[in-house]
């Protein structure tokens, strides 16, 4: 199976190298010369644009930042829909919303493209190690037709349901994994206003009913003080605002969700968005006017 893959960062680019090592050919294409530079040294081939990746492939991958970016590259001008052609796949990798993946697959249909969404978790190491969740909406068939591509660069690889369903999937898992990274950092900055040694609360927590992979995340960038960004705030922001927007659309209350989201909001107008997510105990942080974690 041929395969084109556009959007070479943090997840992207080794979720894109894993499959060339996987012994597909693969045609890449992103904005930044310097990450397809980093996929074709492992064995990828330079596309030089959408329009020609998308031309030339059996499928073809986004890994993109927001929705509007990923209609642009499906849907815009010498776009996806415009150059593939009639049979080819294409499969969205990006936390993107439920309606945007319809609305996408819904032009695409009409040029006898099949449109499939897989949003991935596990992060940059899990994407590096090939150990990601592939969670993915749409047409059996097709998702059957590209398990090889998808055990190339995942473990974890279901299918979801109908189109839109991956991205649902995914929507739910960052909000609950978010809300669990904020009571994290909430928690962590109470015990060390109170006095405690953060490395000693860290012990307690890890080891107690406290414990989560969200709270893990915050407390390693509090005690090591790095919040360089692997996953930022401003695309944690995004997936939360599309997780209310599902919210809106069902007129479900969330209780939690908002408040995680107004957090977010806060650390980006601290300059912060560009970020690790972990920054958001930052926004505790400037409240106390205290850090948890030594002083680097
Ligand atoms: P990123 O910003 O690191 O990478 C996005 C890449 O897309 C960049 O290299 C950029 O140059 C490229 N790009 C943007 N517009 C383009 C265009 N028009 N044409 C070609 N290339 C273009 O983002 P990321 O962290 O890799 O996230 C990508 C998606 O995966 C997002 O939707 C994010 O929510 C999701 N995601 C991220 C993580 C994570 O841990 N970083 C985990 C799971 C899911």
């Amino acid at each position: 199976m041929k395969v084109g893959f556009i959007g070479l960062g943090h997840m992207g680019g080794p979720m894109c190298r894993n499959i060339i090592k996987g012994g597909h050919e693969v045609l890449v294409h992103d904005l930044s010369e310097a990450a397809v530079q980093a996929c074709v040294y492992v064995g990828g081939i330079a596309g030089g644009s959408i329009a020609n990746v998308a031309d030339q492939v059996d499928v073809v991958m986004t890994s993109l930042p927001m929705p509007k970016d990923v209609e642009a590259v499906a849907l815009g001008p010498d776009g996806i829909a415009d150059n593939a052609n009639a049979g080819t796949i294409y499969i969205d990798l990006s936390t993107n919303s439920p309606a945007m993946m319809k609305k996408i697959a819904g032009e695409l249909a009409d040029r006898g493209i099949v449109t499939l969404d897989g949003p991935v978790s596990g992060g940059v190491v899990g994407a590096e190690k090939a150990t990601i969740a592939i969670m993915v909406g749409g047409d059996k068939a097709a998702f059957d037709s590209c398990m090889p591509v998808f055990e190339s660069f995942g473990k974890t690889i279901v299918h979801t349901g109908e189109l839109g369903s991956g991205c649902v999937a995914k929507l739910v898992n960052n909000m609950i994994a978010f809300t669990n990274m904020m009571a994290g950092a909430e928690g962590l900055m109470l015990g060390v206003a109170a006095g405690m040694d953060p490395a000693v609360l860290n012990e307690i927590v890890r080891n107690s009913s406290g414990n989560s992979m969200g709270y893990r995340g915050v407390a390693k960038s509090a005690l090591e003080r790095d919040f360089a960004p692997a996953f930022t705030v401003d695309l944690a922001y995004k997936d939360l605002r599309l997780a209310l927007e599902l919210a809106d659309e069902l007129d479900m209350p969330l209780m939690l969700g908002p408040q995680v989201h107004n957090v977010m909001r806060m650390a980006r107008s601290k300059d912060q968005g560009g970020e690790n997510v972990t920054a958001i105990l930052k926004v505790y942080e400037a409240a106390m006017g205290q850090q948890v974690g030594p002083a680097k």
